[in-house]
């Protein structure tokens, strides 16, 4: 019997093939969730189970679709290029890549060349055949063919591997795939990258070719303006002119260092967190960077999160540097005895975190080593769960909205490794659904990839370009009050195990400063911007004046700058406008004599001319939630 994912059962005869099923429910399935495992449609049903089909324009199936493009662009780059080796080639968050040990560097002629072969294969339509063979069949077939890294990669997997052929190629991988090579209708390949095997800068560099692919030409088209818009957008870039922060070689990869700028950017973020976060019922906490390394054993990290760590020793004591904010939260809770009356407790920190990212994956804002996470534990008992999780939500919605994001939810669900109950993990996955469900909001379900000591759900927000971010998550814990021995005193007098939630909301803040400086391409809104008005002189005649208005301003709080240089006024205007300053105060003869200023906005619109307080209100008016509080 099978269960059709909108609920029919049909009698199916074992053997039948997935595909033939897909020809009546999804003529769109390029894949199938049997039992909440990804399939080939050339599969077969062998005992009763459920299935869902995985349409080609589902975010699943285009993921699919990319990374068989990775496999037709690494059987074009063998075809093309001798002696090349291949490593990995996932599909990412915007296409694929497959990354190549090869002695010289691919030129753009060299991807014209290999985009050319990929339009052959894909002409061919070529069926994706999968086979199961032991690990030491792969072994042998992967060693005559030269491809030592998936040798030395098969040392890491089951005993038995699955292979995928299309034409006369073949790579070790777990599928699943297109049915052919045919299905790829649009793709493009976008550059080339150095990085390392396993991202690691002490092995060989290799050559990462970067892709997509989209299921027709409209949507690739669509892609490319939108890459070509976030170039003109890239945080890197703009983080320069801006002058907002530097990343250095010599300073420490992946350690940010913030100019006044952005520190000032920083610093209006962080107060705005603070202050949203004391309206809603969380006490400010913060630990210290450091903490004894017996700690990090007992909390499990220094078993399963060594190798992001870092240490140091002090008179003999070793320390680890913290990788999260949990354990001094908890040392918190356990400072007095709790009794269920005090609970929910939920402690808020902009807590600094430092985990060893590997050089290669490093990038810009995005990836760092050293972060701030606006991070909170919220200690609740069981029964609390579902409305801690929906004002959460809730949070998370409003902080959206004020940015201008539109967000998406993941449910991850409980993996194959993991520690607790069955019935404890029951009640978290439902309270996580629960609260979605209340809220009305749509999500997806990441079968399997909740952490191993609870279920979670992330948020994904879309920037101005559509583009999916990791911000918040909300993580469900049972394992920590375990391990620290975290208990409150019950209403029956008894000792209970209170439940843990590790919830951000903006992530880390390097990043999600990455994410706002290419979503409003540098020209932040008026309550975010580190500059928010510019005075500028036309000749000297007028700077005792400006002098005075800028002080004006600076004392109600307005955060100006003064350009008051012997320079031309459109050459001021021109620079003030490059640093997307939203207010330029232009002051002449007439504004002296008047006692006024005459602002011109960033977009070119001039105003009239008006009183500095007045100008003062017309700031404070573009602060969105500020001024609500
Ligand atoms: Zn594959
Ligand atoms: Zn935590």
């Amino acid at each position: 019997m099978v269960t059709m994912a909108d609920g029919e059962k049909r009698p199916i005869p074992k053997g039948t093939k997935i595909e033939e099923l897909a020809k009546q429910w999804d003529k769109e399935a390029i894949a199938a969730q049997v039992d909440g495992t990804l399939f080939d449609l050339s599969r077969t049903v062998e005992k009763d189970t459920s299935i869902s089909f995985i349409s080609i324009h589902s975010r699943k199936g285009l993921e699919i679709l990319r990374h068989s493009a990775a496999h037709i662009m690494a059987q074009a780059v063998r075809e093309l290029f001798p002696g090349v080796k291949l490593t990995f080639g996932p599909s990412t968050e915007n296409g694929f890549y497959y990354d190549f040990d090869y002695d010289r560097t691919f030129t753009p002629q060299d991807l014209e060349m290999i985009e050319r072969r990929m339009s052959d294969i894909v002409a061919k339509d070529e069926p994706f055949i999968r086979k199961e063979v032991s690990k030491e069949e792969a072994a042998r077939t992967f060693g005559e063919m030269g491809e030592t890294y998936k040798v030395e990669h098969l040392e890491e997997l089951p005993d038995r591997v699955s292979l995928y052929r299309q034409g006369t190629f073949v790579d070790l991988c777990e599928g699943p795939h297109i049915p052919s090579t045919g299905k790829v209708k649009a793709f493009k390949l976008l550059n080339v990258s150095g990085t390392y095997w396993r991202g690691d800068a002490r092995n060989r560099v290799l050559q990462r070719i970067y892709g997509t692919a989209f299921s027709d030409q409209k949507a690739l088209e669509e892609f490319l303006h939108m890459l070509e818009e976030a170039r003109k957008r890239d945080h890197r870039k703009l983080g320069k002119e801006l002058d907002l922060f530097s990343l250095s070689e010599d300073a420490g990869p992946g350690l940010v260092i913030y100019h006044p700028k952005g520190a000032m950017l920083r610093t209006i973020l962080e107060d705005f967190e603070k202050k949203e976060h004391l309206k809603r019922g969380y006490q400010m906490a913060i630990g210290p960077h450091l903490l004894r390394l017996e700690l990090w054993k007992q909390s499990g990290h220094l078993e399963n999160y060594r190798d992001k760590m870092y240490f140091t020793k002090v008179e003999d004591v070793e320390y680890g540097i913290k990788p999260m904010n949990c354990l001094a939260h908890m040392l918190i809770f356990k400072s007095q005895i709790r009794s269920y009356r005090d609970l929910p407790i939920r402690y808020f920190e902009l807590g600094t975190v430092y985990r060893h990212e590997k050089s290669g994956e490093l990038h810009g804002l995005l990836r760092v080593r050293g972060f701030t996470q606006d991070d909170a534990h919220i200690l609740c008992r069981p029964d609390q769960l579902n409305d801690e999780i929906c004002a959460i939500i809730e949070f998370v919605d409003d902080v959206m909205k004020i940015f201008g994001f539109e967000y998406e939810m993941e449910l991850s669900t409980r993996p194959e490794k993991s520690i607790g109950a069955d019935e404890e993990w029951e009640r978290a996955t439902e309270a996580l659904v629960n609260a979605l469900k209340t809220k009305n909001l749509p999500y997806e379900v990441n079968e399997g990839e909740g952490a191993f000591y609870g279920p979670k759900i992330d948020v994904k927000l879309k920037d101005a370009l559509n583009r999916r971010w990791q911000c918040a998550t909300i993580q469900v814990d049972f394992f920590m009050p375990e391990r620290f021995d975290l208990a409150y005193v019950g209403s029956d007098g008894e000792k209970h195990r209170p439940v843990m939630l590790h919830r951000v909301i903006l992530g880390a803040m390097e990043r999600f400063i990455g994410v706002l400086i290419e979503h409003y391409a540098g020209a932040f809104p008026v309550w975010l911007a580190p500059t928010q008005a510019i005075l500028m002189t036309v000749t000297d005649r007028q700077i005792s004046y400006a002098e005075r208005v800028y002080s004006q301003l600076v004392q109600a709080g307005v955060r100006a700058e003064k350009d008051f240089r012997n320079e031309k006024l459109g050459f001021k205007i021109r620079e003030a406008q490059v640093q997307k300053i939203p207010y330029m105060l232009v002051i002449g003869d007439r504004e002296v004599k008047e006692e006024t200023i005459s602002p011109r906005k960033r977009s070119g619109e001039t105003l009239k001319s008006m009183r500095i307080e007045d100008f003062v209100k017309q700031i404070q008016s573009e602060y969105p939630i500020l001024t609500k509080s």
